[in-house]
Protein backbone atom coordinates (compact mmCIF):
# COMPACT_ATOMS: atom_id res chain seq x y z
CA UNK A 1 0.00 0.00 0.00
CA UNK A 2 1.13 3.56 -0.75
CA UNK A 3 2.37 5.45 2.45
CA UNK A 4 0.72 8.71 3.04
CA UNK A 5 3.79 10.66 1.48
CA UNK A 6 4.19 10.13 -1.89
CA UNK A 7 7.16 7.23 -1.92
CA UNK A 8 9.71 9.07 -4.11
CA UNK A 9 12.43 9.34 -1.13
CA UNK A 10 14.28 6.34 0.40
CA UNK A 11 14.55 7.83 3.79
CA UNK A 12 17.09 7.00 6.39
CA UNK A 13 14.79 6.01 9.33
CA UNK A 14 16.02 9.03 11.22
CA UNK A 15 13.86 11.95 13.41
CA UNK A 16 15.49 15.19 14.58
CA UNK A 17 13.88 16.93 16.99
CA UNK A 18 16.57 19.79 17.10
CA UNK A 19 19.47 21.07 15.64
CA UNK A 20 22.18 23.57 17.07
CA UNK A 21 24.96 25.07 14.83
CA UNK A 22 26.52 22.06 13.22
CA UNK A 23 24.98 19.54 15.23
CA UNK A 24 21.14 17.33 14.69
CA UNK A 25 19.58 15.52 17.93
CA UNK A 26 17.52 12.96 17.37
CA UNK A 27 13.88 12.61 19.34
CA UNK A 28 15.25 9.83 21.66
CA UNK A 29 18.44 12.18 21.79
CA UNK A 30 21.25 11.21 19.72
CA UNK A 31 23.34 13.57 18.56
CA UNK A 32 24.91 13.66 14.87
CA UNK A 33 27.53 15.20 13.31
CA UNK A 34 25.69 16.98 10.56
CA UNK A 35 27.49 17.63 7.68
CA UNK A 36 24.80 17.56 5.18
CA UNK A 37 23.52 21.04 6.25
CA UNK A 38 20.21 20.21 4.46
CA UNK A 39 22.04 19.20 1.01
CA UNK A 40 24.10 22.99 1.62
CA UNK A 41 21.71 24.56 2.58
CA UNK A 42 21.70 25.86 6.20
CA UNK A 43 24.77 28.03 5.73
CA UNK A 44 24.62 29.56 9.45
CA UNK A 45 23.91 26.09 10.61
CA UNK A 46 20.96 24.92 12.68
CA UNK A 47 18.30 27.49 15.02
CA UNK A 48 21.05 30.27 14.55
CA UNK A 49 19.93 32.67 17.26
CA UNK A 50 20.05 35.75 14.90
CA UNK A 51 17.98 33.62 11.99
CA UNK A 52 15.39 32.30 14.45
CA UNK A 53 14.99 36.26 15.89
CA UNK A 54 14.62 37.76 12.32
CA UNK A 55 11.76 35.25 11.26
CA UNK A 56 9.73 35.27 14.81
CA UNK A 57 9.75 39.13 14.70
CA UNK A 58 8.28 38.95 11.13
CA UNK A 59 6.46 36.48 11.40
CA UNK A 60 4.04 38.19 14.60
CA UNK A 61 3.66 40.81 11.88
CA UNK A 62 2.98 39.84 8.78
CA UNK A 63 3.50 36.73 6.69
CA UNK A 64 2.17 36.82 3.19
CA UNK A 65 0.70 39.36 1.21
CA UNK A 66 1.11 38.89 -2.97
CA UNK A 67 3.42 40.66 -5.07
CA UNK A 68 0.35 42.53 -6.34
CA UNK A 69 1.35 45.10 -3.66
CA UNK A 70 5.21 46.63 -2.31
CA UNK A 71 7.15 44.12 -0.12
CA UNK A 72 10.30 46.35 1.29
CA UNK A 73 11.71 43.26 3.15
CA UNK A 74 12.18 42.13 -0.95
CA UNK A 75 13.10 45.65 -2.21
CA UNK A 76 16.24 45.85 0.49
CA UNK A 77 16.92 42.31 -0.43
CA UNK A 78 17.10 42.89 -4.19
CA UNK A 79 19.03 46.09 -3.66
CA UNK A 80 21.48 44.30 -1.26
CA UNK A 81 22.25 41.52 -3.58
CA UNK A 82 22.92 43.99 -6.87
CA UNK A 83 25.26 45.76 -5.07
CA UNK A 84 26.82 42.61 -4.14
CA UNK A 85 27.07 41.13 -7.74
CA UNK A 86 27.01 41.36 -11.06
CA UNK A 87 23.52 41.67 -11.22
CA UNK A 88 21.16 44.70 -11.95
CA UNK A 89 17.51 43.13 -11.29
CA UNK A 90 16.18 39.82 -8.93
CA UNK A 91 13.06 37.87 -9.64
CA UNK A 92 12.83 36.31 -5.93
CA UNK A 93 11.11 32.37 -6.23
CA UNK A 94 10.84 29.63 -3.44
CA UNK A 95 13.41 26.85 -4.53
CA UNK A 96 16.28 25.65 -7.03
CA UNK A 97 14.02 24.58 -9.83
CA UNK A 98 12.09 27.81 -10.12
CA UNK A 99 14.96 30.14 -10.36
CA UNK A 100 16.46 28.10 -12.67
CA UNK A 101 12.96 28.09 -14.93
CA UNK A 102 13.23 31.94 -14.72
CA UNK A 103 16.89 31.82 -16.05
CA UNK A 104 15.63 29.55 -18.67
CA UNK A 105 12.53 31.65 -19.91
CA UNK A 106 14.99 35.13 -19.53
CA UNK A 107 17.34 33.35 -21.31
CA UNK A 108 14.98 32.46 -24.30
CA UNK A 109 13.44 35.51 -24.56
CA UNK A 110 15.99 37.67 -24.35
CA UNK A 111 17.07 36.66 -28.01
CA UNK A 112 13.46 36.61 -28.84
CA UNK A 113 13.16 40.72 -27.95
CA UNK A 114 16.55 40.95 -29.76
CA UNK A 115 15.30 39.73 -32.43
CA UNK A 116 16.49 36.26 -32.68
CA UNK A 117 13.66 34.31 -31.61
CA UNK A 118 15.34 30.88 -33.32
CA UNK A 119 17.92 30.72 -30.95
CA UNK A 120 15.68 29.43 -28.19
CA UNK A 121 18.54 26.25 -27.61
CA UNK A 122 20.89 26.30 -24.30
CA UNK A 123 23.77 24.08 -24.24
CA UNK A 124 24.27 22.41 -21.07
CA UNK A 125 26.70 19.44 -19.52
CA UNK A 126 26.81 16.09 -18.73
CA UNK A 127 26.49 15.84 -15.29
CA UNK A 128 24.56 18.41 -14.38
CA UNK A 129 21.67 18.68 -11.64
CA UNK A 130 19.38 21.80 -12.26
CA UNK A 131 16.25 20.64 -10.18
CA UNK A 132 12.79 18.32 -11.13
CA UNK A 133 10.79 20.27 -12.77
CA UNK A 134 10.07 19.53 -16.95
CA UNK A 135 12.36 21.73 -17.60
CA UNK A 136 15.19 21.30 -15.54
CA UNK A 137 15.01 17.49 -16.19
CA UNK A 138 15.30 18.07 -19.42
CA UNK A 139 18.41 20.78 -18.92
CA UNK A 140 19.96 18.04 -16.57
CA UNK A 141 19.47 15.59 -19.07
CA UNK A 142 19.96 12.09 -16.67
CA UNK A 143 18.07 9.79 -18.67
CA UNK A 144 17.17 8.30 -15.01
CA UNK A 145 15.25 11.37 -14.17
CA UNK A 146 13.68 11.84 -17.63
CA UNK A 147 12.08 8.46 -18.11
CA UNK A 148 8.14 8.13 -18.38
CA UNK A 149 7.49 11.68 -18.18
CA UNK A 150 6.41 11.65 -21.62
CA UNK A 151 7.80 14.14 -24.34
CA UNK A 152 11.11 15.78 -23.09
CA UNK A 153 11.28 19.37 -22.85
CA UNK A 154 13.44 20.44 -26.15
CA UNK A 155 15.97 23.66 -26.20
CA UNK A 156 18.85 21.31 -24.46
CA UNK A 157 22.24 20.37 -25.80
CA UNK A 158 24.48 18.84 -23.40
CA UNK A 159 27.87 17.98 -24.08
CA UNK A 160 30.95 16.90 -21.56
CA UNK A 161 31.77 18.61 -18.62
CA UNK A 162 34.67 20.74 -18.87
CA UNK A 163 34.50 20.19 -23.00
CA UNK A 164 35.54 23.47 -24.37
CA UNK A 165 35.65 21.49 -28.05
CA UNK A 166 32.89 20.06 -27.75
CA UNK A 167 30.60 23.03 -26.49
CA UNK A 168 32.29 25.27 -29.59
CA UNK A 169 31.16 22.47 -31.96
CA UNK A 170 27.60 22.48 -30.02
CA UNK A 171 27.08 26.00 -30.94
CA UNK A 172 25.02 26.64 -34.02
CA UNK A 173 22.30 29.40 -35.48
CA UNK A 174 20.04 28.00 -32.40
CA UNK A 175 22.31 28.68 -29.68
CA UNK A 176 20.63 31.39 -26.95
CA UNK A 177 22.89 30.45 -23.63
CA UNK A 178 25.43 28.31 -22.05
CA UNK A 179 24.19 27.02 -18.64
CA UNK A 180 26.28 25.05 -16.12
CA UNK A 181 27.29 24.89 -12.77
CA UNK A 182 30.69 26.44 -11.68
CA UNK A 183 31.39 23.31 -9.97
CA UNK A 184 28.73 20.52 -9.97
CA UNK A 185 27.50 19.29 -6.99
CA UNK A 186 25.17 16.31 -7.77
CA UNK A 187 27.04 15.20 -10.41
CA UNK A 188 29.71 14.43 -8.01
CA UNK A 189 31.80 17.64 -6.83
CA UNK A 190 33.54 18.49 -10.35
CA UNK A 191 35.05 21.39 -10.15
CA UNK A 192 35.85 22.22 -14.40
CA UNK A 193 39.28 22.72 -15.89
CA UNK A 194 40.92 26.23 -14.49
CA UNK A 195 40.16 28.89 -17.26
CA UNK A 196 37.55 27.03 -18.31
CA UNK A 197 34.57 29.58 -17.05
CA UNK A 198 36.67 32.17 -18.86
CA UNK A 199 36.40 30.62 -22.36
CA UNK A 200 32.89 29.93 -21.94
CA UNK A 201 32.22 33.74 -21.05
CA UNK A 202 34.64 34.68 -24.10
CA UNK A 203 32.59 32.03 -26.03
CA UNK A 204 29.46 33.50 -25.02
CA UNK A 205 30.41 37.13 -25.78
CA UNK A 206 31.86 36.17 -29.48
CA UNK A 207 28.45 34.56 -30.24
CA UNK A 208 26.01 36.93 -28.46
CA UNK A 209 25.48 33.76 -26.43
CA UNK A 210 24.23 34.58 -22.15
CA UNK A 211 26.44 32.53 -19.65
CA UNK A 212 23.79 31.19 -17.87
CA UNK A 213 25.57 30.27 -14.19
CA UNK A 214 23.60 27.50 -11.72
CA UNK A 215 24.79 28.66 -7.90
CA UNK A 216 21.99 26.85 -6.26
CA UNK A 217 24.68 24.74 -4.55
CA UNK A 218 27.49 26.48 -4.95
CA UNK A 219 26.43 30.10 -4.18
CA UNK A 220 26.04 31.85 -0.69
CA UNK A 221 29.80 31.71 0.16
CA UNK A 222 29.80 27.97 -0.10
CA UNK A 223 32.83 27.88 -2.03
CA UNK A 224 35.16 30.86 0.12
CA UNK A 225 33.60 33.96 -2.50
CA UNK A 226 29.78 35.11 -2.28
CA UNK A 227 29.31 32.78 -5.75
CA UNK A 228 31.82 30.21 -7.10
CA UNK A 229 32.08 32.35 -10.32
CA UNK A 230 34.34 34.74 -8.79
CA UNK A 231 37.26 32.35 -8.46
CA UNK A 232 37.40 32.54 -12.08
CA UNK A 233 37.42 36.33 -12.48
CA UNK A 234 34.00 36.45 -14.61
CA UNK A 235 30.66 37.43 -14.20
CA UNK A 236 27.67 35.63 -16.11
CA UNK A 237 24.52 37.13 -17.37
CA UNK A 238 22.71 35.20 -15.59
CA UNK A 239 22.54 33.96 -11.90
CA UNK A 240 20.18 30.88 -10.21
CA UNK A 241 20.26 31.25 -6.43
CA UNK A 242 18.54 28.98 -4.26
CA UNK A 243 19.64 26.73 -1.01
CA UNK A 244 22.04 28.92 1.15
CA UNK A 245 20.51 31.96 0.83
CA UNK A 246 17.45 31.34 2.70
CA UNK A 247 19.12 29.20 4.97
CA UNK A 248 17.01 26.83 5.41
CA UNK A 249 14.18 28.99 5.11
CA UNK A 250 12.44 27.96 1.25
CA UNK A 251 13.48 30.54 -1.28
CA UNK A 252 15.49 31.10 -4.07
CA UNK A 253 16.43 34.30 -6.11
CA UNK A 254 17.04 34.30 -10.44
CA UNK A 255 19.76 37.61 -10.30
CA UNK A 256 20.54 39.07 -14.27
CA UNK A 257 21.76 42.08 -16.13
CA UNK A 258 19.58 44.70 -17.00
CA UNK A 259 21.03 43.78 -20.65
CA UNK A 260 19.86 39.71 -20.05
CA UNK A 261 16.49 40.72 -18.26
CA UNK A 262 15.33 43.01 -20.96
CA UNK A 263 12.60 40.23 -22.21
CA UNK A 264 11.04 40.22 -18.77
CA UNK A 265 8.55 43.05 -18.81
CA UNK A 266 5.10 43.09 -17.07
CA UNK A 267 3.37 40.03 -16.86
CA UNK A 268 5.83 37.52 -18.31
CA UNK A 269 6.54 35.89 -15.16
CA UNK A 270 5.21 35.51 -11.77
CA UNK A 271 5.01 33.22 -8.30
CA UNK A 272 2.47 33.76 -5.91
CA UNK A 273 4.98 32.86 -2.62
CA UNK A 274 7.97 34.45 -4.16
CA UNK A 275 9.47 36.91 -1.87
CA UNK A 276 7.03 37.00 0.58
CA UNK A 277 7.73 38.81 3.81
CA UNK A 278 8.99 35.89 5.94
CA UNK A 279 11.25 34.95 3.13
CA UNK A 280 12.70 38.21 2.17
CA UNK A 281 13.17 38.97 6.35
CA UNK A 282 15.16 35.77 6.43
CA UNK A 283 17.35 36.37 3.62
CA UNK A 284 18.25 39.98 4.51
CA UNK A 285 19.18 38.49 8.34
CA UNK A 286 21.34 35.19 6.37
CA UNK A 287 22.75 38.16 3.96
CA UNK A 288 23.83 40.60 7.22
CA UNK A 289 26.11 37.46 8.25
CA UNK A 290 27.44 35.98 4.64
CA UNK A 291 28.34 39.89 3.43
CA UNK A 292 30.75 40.62 6.76
CA UNK A 293 34.31 39.86 5.25
CA UNK A 294 35.38 37.78 7.91
CA UNK A 295 32.27 35.46 7.16
CA UNK A 296 33.86 34.23 3.62
CA UNK A 297 37.37 34.09 5.52
CA UNK A 298 36.37 32.29 7.57
CA UNK A 299 35.32 29.84 5.13
CA UNK A 300 38.08 29.69 3.25
CA UNK A 301 40.35 29.26 6.11
CA UNK A 302 38.10 25.77 7.11
CA UNK A 303 37.87 24.94 3.32
CA UNK A 304 41.90 24.61 3.76
CA UNK A 305 42.35 23.07 6.99
CA UNK A 306 39.48 20.57 5.87
CA UNK A 307 41.04 20.15 2.14
CA UNK A 308 44.77 19.31 4.05
CA UNK A 309 42.83 17.28 6.64
CA UNK A 310 40.92 15.51 4.42
CA UNK A 311 44.29 14.45 1.98
CA UNK A 312 46.09 13.04 4.58
CA UNK A 313 43.08 10.85 5.71
CA UNK A 314 42.87 9.42 1.97
CA UNK A 315 46.61 8.65 2.17
CA UNK A 316 46.13 6.62 5.08
CA UNK A 317 43.43 4.91 3.33
CA UNK A 318 43.84 4.83 -0.30
CA UNK A 319 41.21 1.17 -0.22
CA UNK A 320 38.74 3.43 0.78
CA UNK A 321 39.26 7.22 -0.27
CA UNK A 322 40.49 7.51 -3.66
CA UNK A 323 40.71 11.63 -4.44
CA UNK A 324 39.53 13.91 -2.08
CA UNK A 325 37.75 16.94 -4.50
CA UNK A 326 35.95 20.54 -4.15
CA UNK A 327 36.56 24.26 -3.03
CA UNK A 328 36.17 25.75 -0.26
CA UNK A 329 33.42 24.06 2.11
CA UNK A 330 31.96 22.21 -1.00
CA UNK A 331 33.88 19.06 -1.12
CA UNK A 332 33.74 15.56 -2.12
CA UNK A 333 35.77 12.35 -1.61
CA UNK A 334 35.38 9.81 -4.31
CA UNK A 335 35.00 6.57 -3.06
CA UNK A 336 36.64 3.16 -3.82
CA UNK A 337 33.97 1.48 -2.24
CA UNK A 338 30.77 1.96 -3.17
CA UNK A 339 29.99 5.34 -1.87
CA UNK A 340 27.16 4.45 -0.22
CA UNK A 341 29.09 1.85 2.22
CA UNK A 342 30.86 5.20 3.45
CA UNK A 343 27.40 7.30 3.60
CA UNK A 344 26.38 4.17 6.30
CA UNK A 345 29.70 3.98 7.84
CA UNK A 346 30.05 7.35 8.91
CA UNK A 347 26.75 7.46 9.86
CA UNK A 348 27.50 4.92 12.37
CA UNK A 349 30.31 6.86 13.63
CA UNK A 350 27.41 10.12 14.25
CA UNK A 351 28.40 11.90 10.97
CA UNK A 352 25.76 12.79 8.27
CA UNK A 353 26.67 13.11 4.67
CA UNK A 354 24.73 13.29 0.62
CA UNK A 355 26.11 10.78 -1.31
CA UNK A 356 26.48 12.39 -4.89
CA UNK A 357 27.24 11.42 -8.77
CA UNK A 358 30.96 9.51 -9.64
CA UNK A 359 30.98 7.38 -6.69
CA UNK A 360 31.12 10.27 -4.84
CA UNK A 361 30.63 11.45 -0.62
CA UNK A 362 29.46 15.14 -0.61
CA UNK A 363 31.05 17.12 2.53
CA UNK A 364 28.57 20.05 3.18
CA UNK A 365 29.19 21.58 6.72
CA UNK A 366 27.32 24.40 7.82
CA UNK A 367 29.80 27.43 6.67
CA UNK A 368 30.21 28.63 10.87
CA UNK A 369 31.70 25.39 10.97
CA UNK A 370 34.76 25.46 13.61
CA UNK A 371 38.00 23.65 13.49
CA UNK A 372 37.17 21.64 15.93
CA UNK A 373 34.25 20.04 14.62
CA UNK A 374 36.21 19.66 11.32
CA UNK A 375 38.76 17.57 12.92
CA UNK A 376 36.02 15.58 14.94
CA UNK A 377 34.66 15.17 11.32
CA UNK A 378 37.85 13.91 10.83
CA UNK A 379 38.36 11.30 13.42
CA UNK A 380 34.71 10.38 12.07
CA UNK A 381 36.31 9.73 8.85
CA UNK A 382 39.24 7.54 9.57
CA UNK A 383 36.89 5.84 11.63
CA UNK A 384 34.58 4.97 9.22
CA UNK A 385 37.37 4.19 6.53
CA UNK A 386 38.48 1.43 9.40
CA UNK A 387 35.20 -0.02 9.82
CA UNK A 388 34.73 -0.57 6.08
CA UNK A 389 38.69 -1.88 5.84
CA UNK A 390 37.56 -4.14 8.38
CA UNK A 391 34.73 -5.63 6.16
CA UNK A 392 36.81 -5.70 3.46
CA UNK A 393 39.47 -7.80 5.15
CA UNK A 394 36.27 -10.32 5.89
CA UNK A 395 34.80 -10.34 2.86
CA UNK A 396 37.01 -8.65 0.09
CA UNK A 397 34.63 -9.42 -3.26
CA UNK A 398 32.39 -5.95 -3.71
CA UNK A 399 33.77 -3.46 -6.05
CA UNK A 400 32.82 0.41 -6.37
CA UNK A 401 30.82 -0.70 -9.35
CA UNK A 402 27.96 -2.63 -7.52
N1 LIG B 1 20.59 23.36 -9.16
C1 LIG B 1 21.51 22.78 -8.39
C2 LIG B 1 22.96 22.97 -8.71
C3 LIG B 1 21.13 22.00 -7.30
O1 LIG B 1 22.07 21.41 -6.55
C4 LIG B 1 19.76 21.85 -7.01
C5 LIG B 1 19.31 21.02 -5.89
O2 LIG B 1 20.00 20.18 -5.38
C6 LIG B 1 18.82 22.49 -7.84
C7 LIG B 1 19.28 23.24 -8.89
C8 LIG B 1 17.36 22.37 -7.58
O3 LIG B 1 17.02 23.06 -6.43
P1 LIG B 1 15.64 22.75 -5.69
O4 LIG B 1 15.71 21.35 -5.18
O5 LIG B 1 15.57 23.79 -4.59
O6 LIG B 1 14.55 22.92 -6.69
Amino acid sequence: MITPVLPTYARVNLEFERGEGCWLVTTDGRRYLDFTAGIAVNVLGHAHPYLVEALTAQAQKLWHTSNLFRISGGERLAQRLTEATFADTAFFTNSGAEALECAIKMARKYQYVSGAPQRNRIITFEGAFHGRTLATIAAGGNAKYLEGFGPEMPGFDQVPFGDLDAVKAAIGPETAAILLEPVQGEGGVRVPPPQFLAALRALCDEHGLLLVLDEVQSGVGRTGKLFAHEWAGITPDIMAVAKGIGGGFPMGVCLATEEAAKGMTLGTHGSTYGGNPLAMAVGNAVLDKVLLPEFLDHVRQMGLRFTQMLAQVKDRHPDVIAEVRGQGLLMGLRAQVPAADLVIALREEGMLVPGAGDNVVRLLPPLVVSEDELSLAVEKIEAACQRIEQRLAAAPVRGAAE
